[in-house]
């Protein structure tokens, strides 16, 4: 995390769906902040799919420029996935993260009391820019018909980076423990890069001695993570074993609408709830706000705004445990501007 800087800007980009009824939530929980995010600036940016059939395109060149020259971070709502392929569209966020080079996708999964059986604490951290998504596919014709190939990337590079950071996140907490998640048992060479990669991290730093780590078989840390889910603190994976770890942990929590994440990197931050565009509540009013709200905060943290990012969180959790105030996946009946006027109130 960077120090604190003086005045923050913030490029909002709500995109499509909930997205725009989400974001401002997020907004007004950090003008809500006072002196410990003295004027934020905050800049209105468009992307999403209702800007490419609008506009034939789906990330527009100002928005990157404004991004990348102006904010020193951004919140990100939620773009809709067209239900069968588009010609020319493809997804704003995927070419944000590779644009703005957010190689880590980091995405803290805490029980709300009210709905969990389970006590879960915990982190996963995500690599973002390779695995097998970096979508070199081919279909060739062999002896018995089609054939189907992926590459799956990995980097020493890109595994050492999403491993500091790991490192830094089990550094911070309490409980300081960080698990490596592969397969390298049967992919020796990719995961075994992977594994090799971000163990060399803690070798280099003396200050990573006092975090404690522990290796897990991807398979065996989906079984475990429903089992016994707070054995993990934080955990750290490739893209794709992150990508499925991160929703099954979210599941573990009750609703979409509570999970927040950061897409991070070295130079900047964005916020993103972990929800999609929500087609079927949206225009109701109805989408819960917590998990863009918890976006910001987390957002504010990784910048190095502790005291403002604690005072968010805190609100939200006052706000949930009372239960008087839920949004109907919670099981509650109140509105999305109802719901953030309560957190508001009590940042
Ligand atoms: P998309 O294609 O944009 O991902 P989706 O149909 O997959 O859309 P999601 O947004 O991923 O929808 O949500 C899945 C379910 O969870 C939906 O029923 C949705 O209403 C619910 N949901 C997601 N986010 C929220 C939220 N913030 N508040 C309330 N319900 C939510
Ligand atoms: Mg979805």
């Amino acid at each position: 995390a960077t120090a604190a800087r003086k005045s923050l800007t913030i490029g909002l980009i709500p995109a499509d769906g909930i997205g725009k009824e989400v974001i401002p939530a997020a907004r007004t929980a950090i003008e809500a902040l006072g002196s410990d995010i003295p004027n934020p600036k905050f800049i209105d940016l468009i992307a999403g799919f209702e800007t490419f059939t609008r506009t034939g395109v789906a990330l527009p060149e100002e928005t990157v420029e404004v991004l990348k020259n102006d904010c020193d971070c951004a919140l990100f709502g939620s773009v809709s996935s067209p239900s069968r392929k588009v010609v020319g569209y493809s997804s704003p966020i995927v070419a944000l993260r590779k644009i703005l080079d957010l190689y880590a996708n980091i995405r803290p999964v805490v029980s709300v009391c009210i709905l969990s059986l389970v006590h879960v604490d915990m982190i996963v951290v995500r690599e973002n820019t390779e695995c097998l998504y970096v979508k070199q596919e081919q279909q060739t014709f062999g002896e018995h018909g089609k054939e189907a190939r992926a590459t799956r990337l990995i980097t020493e590079r890109a595994s050492t980076r999403i491993g500091k950071m790991a490192f830094e996140l089990a550094l911070a907490r309490p409980r300081k423990h960080l698990t490596v998640i592969h397969k390298s048992n049967v992919l020796s060479v990719t995961d075994g890069l992977f594994r090799e990669s971000v163990r060399a991290v803690q070798t280099k730093d003396s200050r990573f001695e006092a975090v404690t780590v522990a290796e897990q078989l991807v398979d065996s840390a989906v079984y475990r993570l429903f089992r016994e889910p707070q054995i993990y603190d934080v955990m750290v994976a490739p893209n794709l074993y992150g990508d499925i770890l991160s929703d099954a942990a979210a599941a573990l929590v009750g609703s979409l609408g509570v999970v927040p994440s950061v897409n991070a990197g070295d130079t900047f931050v964005m916020g993103e709830p972990v929800h999609g565009s929500a087609p079927d509540i949206f225009g109701q009013g109805i989408a819960n706000p917590v998990a863009s709200i918890r976006s910001a905060a987390l957002m504010l943290r990784h910048l190095g705004y502790t005291e403002a990012a604690h005072r968010i969180d805190n609100a939200v959790d006052s706000v949930l445990r009372e239960g008087q105030l839920l949004t109907p996946d919670l099981g509650g009946t109140a509105k999305t501007q109802e719901v953030t006027d309560a957190i508001v109130k009590r940042i």
